[in-house]
């Protein structure tokens, strides 16, 4: 048997939202270099500022400043920082406990070197030279015994802040199984490899190795042609980053697209033809690309019976 096929994978979007009042109050102050906290029921200051209080679960009052100096109360080293961390070289993860808060807040620190980091170690915040009002508005904390660094231009963008963009990527190697990599080879030769299960006759296609119904390895390879039906279907009309390198532009088409002798559906693009064509029951036909099949686009042929399909959506 071919080894199982290997290739780094990447999926990252930009996660967007809003603060609420509490945190955009908090974001907001960052971007004037002023950290803010809160003051719980039970009279404890809470930095980062609670939305809700653990104690009386109503929201906060009036936010306290708090810092810019604090107190590291625990410590983690980073001696390989990875791409997207607060600091390019090797730093400490702290919980630091700013002045006026009885609670830590986690953070970088720019110690230098891991010897130079102790629980007890005073620290104070160093600010982004340019702030528009996130969390990365405090660039890090250092040792209060260090040179303040100069920070240069210092400038300040933020009006009223009220939302946050978070980039949100993973990174990792995905093996393909078995099942699958003879499915990926297929491809590169133009080829629809499925597997049928033994005891219930199901062909599925992408393989997945087992028959989910009866629990079975599906051994049984199948050749499907490249010509199929759609079952279901949705118009694209969001945009995202990167589609257009795709070169999709909304609206366009995704659909579940039934091949012929297949039992299940599997999601793909319909082009060459306007989204409003797009209907259940549309045969459609592979249109192959280098890399494997570009997208399925309509053949002209009358439309599939929904009998035919029904059962597999
Ligand atoms: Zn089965």
């Amino acid at each position: 048997m071919d080894h199982p096929l290997r290739a780094p994978l990447e999926i990252e979007f930009d996660y967007t939202r809003s603060l609420g009042p509490v945190l955009s109050e908090f974001m907001t102050a960052l971007a004037a270099r002023r950290i803010l906290g809160a003051r719980g029921a039970d009279g404890r200051v809470h930095a980062p500022p609670f939305e809700y209080d653990p104690v009386s679960s109503e929201p906060p009052g009036q936010l306290t400043e708090v810092g810019p100096e604090g107190t590291v109360v625990s410590w983690s080293w980073m001696p390989e920082p990875l791409e997207g961390q607060p600091l390019a070289g090797p730093f400490a993860w702290a919980l630091i406990r700013l002045d006026g808060a009885d609670t830590a807040m986690l953070h970088a620190v720019d110690a230098g070197s891991a010897a130079a980091m102790r629980t007890g170690l005073r620290v104070r915040a160093r600010w982004a030279a340019s702030r528009v009002g996130s969390i990365r508005d405090l660039e890090c904390f250092e040792p209060c015994d260090a040179p303040a660094a100069s920070t240069g231009d210092d400038a300040s963008t933020a009006g009223a802040v009220t939302g946050t963009i978070t980039p949100v990527r993973l990174s990792y190697m995905h093996t393909a199984s078995p099942g699958e990599s003879a499915y990926l080879r297929g491809l590169a030769d133009r080829r629809l490899l499925g597997q049928r299960c033994g005891v219930c006759g199901q062909v599925y296609v992408p393989p997945r190795g087992t028959c989910p119904a009866d629990g079975v390895p599906t051994q049984e390879e199948v050749e499907l042609p490249d010509t199929g039906t759609v079952t279901t279907f949705c118009v694209v009309n969001v945009g995202y980053p990167g589609q257009r390198a795709l070169g999709l532009t909304p609206p366009y088409v995704a659909a579940a697209v039934l091949l012929d002798g297949a039992d299940i559906a599997f999601q793909h693009l319909i082009l060459g033809c306007e989204p409003g064509e797009v209907r259940m029951g549309l045969r459609v036909r592979a249109v192959w690309a280098d890399s494997g099949i570009s997208h399925f686009a309509p053949t002209g042929e009358p439309d599939a019976a929904y009998e035919t399909y029904a059962r597999h959506m």
